[in-house]
């Protein structure tokens, strides 16, 4: 199966830790590291104020199902140092989130797939787009359409809720 991940940071030395992060993954079993996108500087959206991140994507070939690779990505972000007693959406040292996998829809307690913010998030769109222009977000078009067509509020905010 195909999956991608989004890569964030912006905490600490952000290029190491996402370098490192694309490490570990390359590392982990059930699942190849098929391509990296390149890393672009983004302003933080949200409510907290904070640091600039760091953003980009990987391309995963995995046997996985999506739960045990979401369970691999919180790992990851556990060995790297990120500590989640923070502020919701405020700084943090590596953040992975599952963007797609294969054209599968999951709507679970803790797992949503495609990931829910994904389509009004360009700086999530714009390292997948490098990736995978024609990837399908299921339900929405593709990556590419996604990115030419209107952003909600700017591109990068966010409502406020949350599933
Ligand atoms: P965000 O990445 O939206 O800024 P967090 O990283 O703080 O928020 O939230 C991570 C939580 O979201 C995880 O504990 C996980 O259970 C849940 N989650 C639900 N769907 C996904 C997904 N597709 N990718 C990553 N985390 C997800
Ligand atoms: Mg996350």
């Amino acid at each position: 199966m195909r999956a991608y991940v989004g890569l964030g940071s912006n905490l600490g030395d952000r290029e190491a830790t996402i370098e490192r992060a694309v490490e570990l993954l390359s590392e982990a079993d059930g699942l190849q590291v098929v391509a990296v996108s390149g890393l672009r500087e983004t302003e933080p959206w949200g409510p907290v104020r904070q640091p600039a991140y760091l953003n980009g994507a990987v391309e995963l070939e995995t046997d996985l199902p999506p739960r045990t690779l979401l369970d691999v990505l919180l790992r990851v972000e556990r060995e790297l140092g990120r500590d989640r007693s923070g502020e919701r959406w405020g700084p943090r040292t590596i953040d992975l989130d599952l963007l797609l996998y294969d054209d599968l829809a999951v709507d679970e307690p803790g797992l949503t797939v495609p990931h829910p913010r994904l389509h009004e998030r360009r700086f999530a769109l714009e390292p997948l787009a490098e990736l995978a222009p024609d990837a399908v977000v299921p339900g929405l078009g593709t990556v590419g359409e996604l990115l030419r067509g209107p952003m909600p509020r700017g591109g990068q905010s966010s409502s406020g809720t949350d599933p």
